[in-house]
């Protein structure tokens, strides 16, 4: 139900995982609890599956919108949306790297690789990101949002 703002918190550089609906609500809130995860989460079930030690790690929110889910988050959870941007791939959650000139070469289009110069590298999906409009828009979406 949140997998757009979960990548909005990956953009941020967020350790985050979008869970597929195929997960029963039970493994969901386990997995949270042992992965020491706080669960942002739209569907009231777990606010009834929820013991007292349980508290912190559960919220809920109502928004129906991303504008209206960040900003629930930013009331209730110290966030910090410049905390590492673009630190993290928006696909599969793993840290970026710097890709080596091969990958860049083999994977960047001409036109973009003549006029960027900061890339990063997802090793588990092989995919470059790079700076570019989009970065620029997403940094720029991301400042609003931290203030
Ligand atoms: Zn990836």
């Amino acid at each position: 139900m949140l997998a757009g703002l979960g990548r909005w918190l990956r953009t941020a550089g967020y350790d985050t995982v979008i869970i597929e609906d195929s997960l029963d609500d039970q493994q969901v809130l386990k997995r949270a609890l042992n992965e020491n995860r706080t669960l942002l989460t739209r569907d009231r079930h777990f606010l009834e599956m929820q013991t007292p030690e349980r508290n912190e790690e559960v919220v809920f929110l109502k928004g129906n919108t991303l504008e209206e889910c960040i900003h629930e988050l930013n009331q209730k959870l110290m966030l910090n949306w410049l905390y590492a941007p673009f630190s993290r791939c928006l696909l599969c959650n793993s840290l970026l790297v710097r890709p080596d000139e091969q990958t860049i070469l083999e994977q960047v289009p001409e036109d973009i690789h003549s006029c960027s110069n900061s890339y990063w590298y997802c090793q588990q999906c092989k995919k470059v990101y790079w700076e570019g409009s989009h970065t620029e828009r997403m940094l720029k979406q991301l400042q609003q949002w931290q203030s």
